[in-house]
């Protein structure tokens, strides 16, 4: 029975379920036994933000909201968001039972919906840096990020495995071998703290499970076709470590497992995640996933029934919530879903929500406000981003760049151009071009650098380039795109724009430094004679300074492929251990000492040695 609106506050002060002072399982107990069906049903519900109304929270007694995809209160501010997430939760505190919302949003690369936060490298960068307890540290960063805007919840880390680079969502990927994605699940750590009930954690969510990097031709929410023996050595084991972490919520993939849709895979789901890996928390299906099932627009009782008895405990239904909560409603009385499935689905959701500390603390936590986009959050990620470079050729040692002494030429799109050098999932879904956000474009990091010691001329299209100056860089690669818009069937070359403003500086006889911004490996292998050194700089992000402390020798470079690099987009896909000849081994990375000139002593070696 729902405990009546009217109960006095002294009365519900007084239930178990409030108390702190009891173990979870019992508060969670306690509760369950107080709620009616509708309410165990809306624990069971997310709705986007765009298409929930503060007071549809109430009446429906929904469980959770998400922002997808960028969308923002306005202003976008870390200020406003705190203010519309309070919202949020003072109407699911209106209901009678009180039971705090958690509110999901897609935190990839930093809390990169909100203006002004910082932008840390997509996951691929991280990869290249090798360097798991960085990640961790990047993991505590965005988590505080979070919690100043009160988001409970991130839709992160992708643990996928990308096996082929046409593929859309490679940069999301740590690495294209399972031990790389494993490793850096110590990003969940970072996220969720030593315990969820710690100061700034948030529930992290490995995703997409599982084998979405594995789709054959690279397709996104396509299908990977692999005997289960490969599944489980391929594309299990980053899962399997976050599970060992203690990773709170699991996200099903859009893609199918031999023709069978992931959204209603009991025997994943159910069989091996929750029983054979031991998986306590809860699962949640992608955007409107479950309506994939049976093919046909609009979620059906039959998406329904096959979702949830598949295994998956909250339903991310944007804009169909409603219809969810009613279908599912129906299933249940018609004994097609059994109460028993929604009870452990319910548990799972409010376990965490206890464990979180939610009914202790719901609302936003402003003290945490101002470490959004802070200073050292910012020098954190550009410790990254110069982590995340990797030289892939140097000729005759032009690399380091001197700081002072003749004319530095930079040119290429991406050279002054925050939005490229974030790429997608960046303020908005799908990211754009230009100056999106606050930070440091990989120009303004070189101006920096340089101070008075150089002068530094930039040309978007490298027009004005004569053989005055000591050397160009171009910086040039891809722009921003996310999911399914990002997959590139026909190939993976640079554009035209690349090309020409490449083959004007080429023209002029001075030395090119390549620096690529691409979510992915490049097919490149022809223009690369004519380059004399060549730095993968992955999506950086806001801190473009990171780039430039490679360049110029502050950092010695130590970052090293996280994925096999094609010598033709027609091998694709090429992955270590396949038997074809790659143009840079996965693991691959030159690097060098400080400038000539320079006192600092000389590093011990000068090619960092990979696994292939
Ligand atoms: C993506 C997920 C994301 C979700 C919510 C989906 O389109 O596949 O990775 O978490 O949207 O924004």
């Amino acid at each position: 029975l729902a405990v009546p609106s009217t109960a006095p506050a002294s009365v519900l002060a007084a239930l178990p379920y409030q108390d702190s002072g009891l173990p979870v399982a019992e508060r969670v107990a306690d509760l369950m036994s107080r709620m009616s069906l509708d309410e165990k049903l809306g624990q069971m519900t997310q709705g986007e933000r765009g298409s929930v109304g503060f007071s549809d929270v109430t009446a429906y007694r929904l469980g959770s909201v998400l922002s997808g995809g960028g969308s923002a209160p306005s202003p976008n501010t870390a200020t406003s968001w705190a203010d519309m997430y309070d919202k949020y939760q003072n109407a699911a505190l209106a209901t009678p039972l009180k039971i705090p919302l958690i509110y999901g949003v897609d935190a990839v690369h930093g809390h990169n919906n909100v203006a002004g936060a910082t932008i840390f490298p997509h996951n691929i960068g991280l990869g290249a840096t090798y360097d798991p307890a960085m990640v961790e540290r990047i993991g505590r960063a965005v988590a505080e990020e979070m919690s100043g805007t009160g988001i409970d919840w991130n839709f992160a880390p992708c643990l996928c495995v990308a096996r082929d680079d046409r593929w859309g969502r490679t940069y999301e990927s740590f690495g294209e071998t399972p031990d790389l994605p494993a490793a850096m699940t110590s990003i969940i750590t970072g996220m969720q703290g030593t315990a969820l009930s710690g100061p700034a954690s948030v529930l992290a969510t490995a995703k997409h499970y599982v084998g979405d990097g594995g789709t054959g031709g690279g397709v996104d929410q396509g299908d990977t076709r692999l005997d289960e023996a490969d599944l489980r050595t391929l594309h299990l084991p980053p899962f399997q470590a976050a599970v060992q972490r203690g990773v709170g919520s699991v996200m099903v993939s859009f893609s199918s497992w031999n023709g069978a849709k992931l959204h209603g895979h009991r025997y994943l789901i159910t069989t091996v995640l929750k029983g054979e890996l031991r998986f306590d928390g809860f699962v949640v299906s992608d955007w409107n996933g479950i309506d994939q099932i049976d093919g046909v627009k609009g979620a059906s009782a039959l998406d329904v029934r096959t979702a949830v008895n598949a295994g998956i405990d909250m339903v991310m239904a944007p804009t169909e919530w409603r219809r969810f909560i009613d279908l599912l409603r129906a299933e249940v009385q018609e004994g097609r879903v059994s109460m028993a499935r929604v009870d452990d689905a319910v548990r799972r959701v409010l376990t965490k929500k206890f464990e979180l500390g939610l009914f202790e603390r719901p609302l936003a936590d402003r003290w945490y406000t101002a470490r959004v986009g802070s200073p050292e959050h910012r020098a954190l990620a550009r410790e990254a981003v110069a982590k995340s470079q990797v030289v892939l050729k140097n000729d005759g040692g032009l690399l380091p760049l001197a700081t002072s002494g003749g004319k530095i030429f930079v040119a290429g799109k991406s050279a002054d151009d925050i939005g490229n050098q974030s790429g997608g999932w960046t303020i908005s879904w799908q990211g754009s071009s230009g100056d999106i956000t606050p930070g440091t474009t990989i120009l303004e990091g070189i101006k920096e650098t340089v101070g008075s010691g150089a002068t530094v001329t930039y040309s978007r299209d490298g027009t004005g380039i004569d053989p005055s100056y000591r050397v160009a860089v171009a910086v040039v690669g891809e722009t921003p795109y996310a999911e399914v818009r990002g997959d590139r069937p026909a190939g993976l070359g640079l554009d035209a724009a690349d090309l020409k403003t490449l083959a004007t500086l080429r023209a002029s006889g001075v030395p090119v430094v390549v620096v690529l911004v691409s979510g992915r490996p490049l097919d490149i292998a022809a223009e690369l004679p004519g380059w004399n050194a060549l730095v993968a700089a992955w999506l950086p992000g806001s801190e473009g300074r990171g780039v430039a402390d490679v360049l110029f020798g502050a950092v010695r470079p130590t970052g090293r492929l996280p994925m096999t690099w094609m010598s033709s987009a027609s091998q694709q896909p090429i992955n270590a251990g396949d038997g074809k000849t790659p143009l840079f081994a996965q693991g691959f990375g030159l690097t060098y000492g400080p400038p000539r000139g320079d006192t600092a002593p000389a590093p011990a070696r000068d090619s960092a040695p990979g696994p292939a």
